[in-house]
């Protein structure tokens, strides 16, 4: 359904130009749920926006490479082709429910509007579809809220209303940045657990960036592991969890805290991503990495295939 080929995207700053994503390639299938892992600062949020077609120009642009949706290249439409496509066919949540939600207008405004734009309903059939999905997404007294304006709501609530938003139009694609990442644990689990029913009524593919392994083996099918830009390591979620290889994938890995323990955040790995714009030859983990070699300084690895659908950045698995 997706296909992301090459991608580079490159940010400027005081006349100097320096890539965020290196050349990133993946894919998300109709219905499966891909996890896009990695600390903050690693590219998942901007290759998110590139999606959408909203990596802020200037200073961000992508420099290089195809987003193919249905085989269609997203970077090669005009504004009013993506706009088309944006919160209809794709569309996204984001982590900040307040921010994302126009504090002006009630609730019921801002759903009608994304509907009434995007499909050929009546302003009543509208706002039926806008109760139905306040509905759909466990917010009680629906007819109420639809009337209520963002502030009026709890957190937990808007994140509701973003996710309600994100799913009127029926998206084919569902991006979802850190959906849950604003909220308190008890919160989170009841909105994770509405996205997974969700996912299931309708199929959605879902392309789920965070930073927390807890939710990605709880929503993932497959999982992606960013850092500093570049994909290190791609598996299905099973083997991500049993037989990592990436040294970041297992030091993130390690960095779950027991079950027992409410957050599961990933910050024990010793060292800092390099920073963006940071001249690398070999490896980008080098720094950080304790099985570092002579030859990871010198040359950068290439992804390579362990085996069918498991693909690790790395030159311990060389040969
Ligand atoms: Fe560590 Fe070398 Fe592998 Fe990089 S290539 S992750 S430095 S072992
Ligand atoms: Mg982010």
């Amino acid at each position: 359904m997706l296909e992301v080929k090459g991608l580079t995207i490159q940010f400027r700053n005081d006349e100097k130009e320096y890539s965020v994503v290196h050349g990133i390639s993946f894919h998300v299938n109709k219905g499966e749920t891909l996890g896009l892992v990695g600390e903050s600062g690693c590219g998942k949020s901007v290759t998110s926006l590139s999606i959408m077609g909203l990596v802020p120009t200037p200073p961000g642009k992508v420099v290089a490479g195809e987003i193919l949706y249905k085989g269609v290249d997203l970077l090669s439409l005009q504004e009013k082709q993506m706009n088309e496509i944006r919160g209809n066919e794709i569309s996204m949540i984001f982590q900040e429910p307040m921010t994302s939600l126009t504090p002006v207008f009630t609730i019921g405004r801002q759903l009608d509007e994304g509907i009434l734009l995007h499909t050929k309903l009546t302003k009543k059939e509208a706002k039926a579809r806008s109760i139905e999905m306040l509905k759909l997404v466990g917010i009680p007294r629906a007819e109420q809220i639809y009337t209520s304006y963002p502030h009026e709501l709890s957190g937990g609530m808007r994140q509701r209303v973003m996710i309600a938003m994100g799913l009127a139009c029926q998206p084919q694609l569902l991006i979802a940045d850190e959906p849950t990442t604003a909220l308190d644990v008890t919160i989170q689990a009841q909105i994770l657990d509405l996205m997974r029913e969700l996912k299931e009524q309708t199929d959605t593919a879902i392309l789920f960036i965070t930073h927390d392994l807890g939710v990605v083996a709880e929503m993932c099918d497959r999982v992606i592991v960013m850092y500093a830009g570049e994909i290190v390591e791609e598996a299905d979620v099973d083997t991500l969890f049993h037989d990592p290889k990436h040294p970041y994938t297992r030091g993130l890995m390690e960095s779950i805290p027991s079950l027992e323990e409410k957050k599961r955040r990933l910050y024990s790995i010793a060292g800092q991503v390099p920073p963006a714009g940071s001249v690398i030859k070999g490896c980008r983990f080098l720094d950080r990495c304790d099985r570092a070699m002579e030859r990871c300084a010198k040359d950068h690895p290439e992804l390579r295939e362990l085996k069918q659908g498991h693909t690790c950045r790395c030159w311990l698995y060389a040969e």
